[in-house]
């Protein structure tokens, strides 16, 4: 099966116990005004231009047969736009550019191939207790590609994480479910109305399904990336921590401090990102201090 992926990383720790392959698949039903992944959001592969590689010798605006791409050359500065409403992603101004200055941010690639390559490192996993964490975007997006390579992955011994938000039905989380060793669920913000707002869909199917999937017994690792002026305050902890404490089973929680090096992704793709153009990550006694909080709320913490 076919599906659309936009990186491989080898040798994470972040992503789950021991040593392991994040695969990352495009394509994500939310739509987060802070979004850390921004060439996760689209399942087809889109065209990235890079003005610090460019020569500007304008072979790509002759190559494009649909006149996607044009100069404009603001404030003496060259820069190619593109039009991604035209772009039909032919890729010919990718072939014809000499400096690498046009890439798509993301490639087909076929389920086994995929497999293959999480395996390559087997012997780590086997050593460290790691595993292979399917990542995005979100992987319930192309949820029958993650499930195919879930399901070779764990027919081969291999320990099994989804990084999700869990925005999907729950039909889908049933078929993941057997093929899955641990989930780690994002929970942004708690209050539905923001939820909605700041990331383009409610969060009751979400509270759903982390109560799904808490009484079906599986490992849980609930996550909450802190973006100030959104996620990262007192109310929306507590409120996220009095949920998780109401759930079946061992749930963990983690919280992750805001990386701003999101903002350099939106400078390429040319992008005004105003909600976290000024964000900074959080200090340590803040973090620490929210840790504090949620352990004696009686949390079971993973700190960072
Ligand atoms: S990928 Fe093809 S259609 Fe898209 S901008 Fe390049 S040449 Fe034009
Ligand atoms: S072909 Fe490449 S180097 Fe030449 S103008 Fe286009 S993006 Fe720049």
């Amino acid at each position: 099966m076919k599906g659309y992926i936009f990186d491989i990383k080898k040798f994470s720790v972040h992503d789950g116990p021991g040593i392991r392959t994040t695969l990352f698949l495009k394509g994500c039903p939310l739509n987060c005004v802070w979004c850390h992944n921004p060439e996760g959001i689209q399942k087809e592969p889109e065209l990235w231009y890079f003005p610090n590689k460019c020569m500007h010798c304008s072979l790509c605006v002759q190559a494009c047969p649909v006149e996607a791409l044009s100069i404009s050359e603001k404030d003496e500065q060259f820069r190619i736009n593109i039009n991604h409403e035209l772009c039909d992603s032919c890729g010919l101004c990718v072939e014809i550019c000499p400096t690498q200055a046009l890439l798509f941010d993301g490639r087909e690639m076929d389920h086994e191939d995929a497999v293959n390559a999480l395996l390559e490192d087997k012997s780590f996993y086997d050593e460290s207790g790691g595993g292979v964490t399917l990542s995005g975007g979100d992987p319930v997006y192309q949820f029958q590609y993650a499930l195919e390579i879930l399901k070779e992955c764990k027919a081969r011994g291999v320990h099994t994480a989804i990084e999700s938000a869990l925005y999907c039905p729950s039909s889908v989380l049933q078929k993941l479910i057997p093929y899955t060793d641990l989930f780690i669920c994002d929970l942004k913000i708690f209050d539905d109305e923001k939820h909605l707002e700041y990331t383009g869909g409610s969060n009751k199917i979400i509270l759903e399904n982390l109560k799904y999937l808490s009484a079906s017994g599986k490992k849980i690792l609930v996550r909450t990336p802190l973006i100030p002026h959104f996620s990262g305050s007192d109310e929306n902890l507590k409120a996220i921590g009095t949920f998780i404490l109401s759930l079946e089973g061992r749930v963990q929680y983690e919280l992750l401090n805001y990386n701003s090096l999101a903002m350099s992704k939106y400078q390429i793709r040319n992008e005004k990102n105003d909600s976290i153009r000024e964000a900074k990550p959080f200090s340590d006694a803040q973090l620490k201090s929210w840790q504090t909080m949620l352990a004696d709320l009686g949390l079971d913490m993973i700190n960072e």
